[in-house]
């Protein structure tokens, strides 16, 4: 039996990847595995980028500040996956190679200003409240369209894709098949969805991202 280490546990869920995006009559390139690193220890954060993993996502801000300062090897790619506030937008352009949050005007137009302003520029992706959970981050759907459009042409914004995060109670199939819908009308290509209990459901709609934390790292603190 293969040890529970990093590499080795990598390794099964790359596996894991590439069975679904076969059995979906895609290749295991279109889909990137994003380690979700937030609220796991330094040291299996260092066994991952030692077994080769380069895209990580936090949630946080601040955090990922601390944690990845010491860590720019070549070829990271730090995703921010958790909601940002418009008074942080700077720091996460400065340290985010993408953002998959943008989910209203005032973000977008303080996103826009430190683009410009650091002349360095993350991807956007626009989140989805799919499930309209009061609770949740994300433009509701009705209201997708007229936001990606106004993120791309009043702000400027360099938006490729979507993300979601389901209801925790529901059968997230239906919510995976919605954002890909949004994402087709609006000719976006991204789709960052599923997570480490419905991953492979999310490849089988047409996930390009899976955001993978306890499956991949273990439990968090
Ligand atoms: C924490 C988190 C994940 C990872 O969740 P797991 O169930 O541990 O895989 C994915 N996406 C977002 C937005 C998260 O906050």
């Amino acid at each position: 039996m293969l040890m529970d280490t990093p590499a080795n546990e990598r390794a099964a869920i790359l596996a894991r990847i590439a069975a679904a995006a076969q059995a979906a009559g895609r290749v295991a390139d279109d889909v990137t595995l994003v380690a979700v690193s937030k609220l796991q220890p330094d040291d299996r954060v260092d066994a991952m980028l030692a077994a080769g993993q380069r895209v990580f996502g936090e949630n946080r801000v601040q955090e990922a500040q601390v944690r990845w300062r010491q860590r720019r090897i070549t070829g990271l790619e730090l995703r921010l996956i958790g909601p940002l506030q418009s008074n942080k937008a700077a720091d996460a352009v400065a340290l985010f190679d993408a953002v998959d949050t943008l989910d209203r005007p005032k973000l977008a137009a303080a996103l826009a200003d430190e683009i410009q302003k650091q002349g360095r520029s993350p991807q956007i992706l626009v989140q989805v409240n799919t499930g309209e959970e009061p609770q949740k981050a994300g433009v509701i759907p009705a209201e997708a369209d007229a936001f990606i459009r106004a993120a791309r042409t009043e702000y400027g914004l360099p938006v490729v894709g979507l993300m979601c995060i389901p209801p925790a109670d529901e059968e997230p199939a239906m919510h995976f098949a919605l954002l890909a819908k949004i994402a087709r009308r609006n000719g976006l290509t991204h789709l960052s969805m599923g997570m480490s209990e419905d991953f492979e459901t999310a490849i089988r709609f047409g996930a390009t991202q899976v955001r993978i934390g306890s499956a991949l790292f273990g439990a968090r603190a």
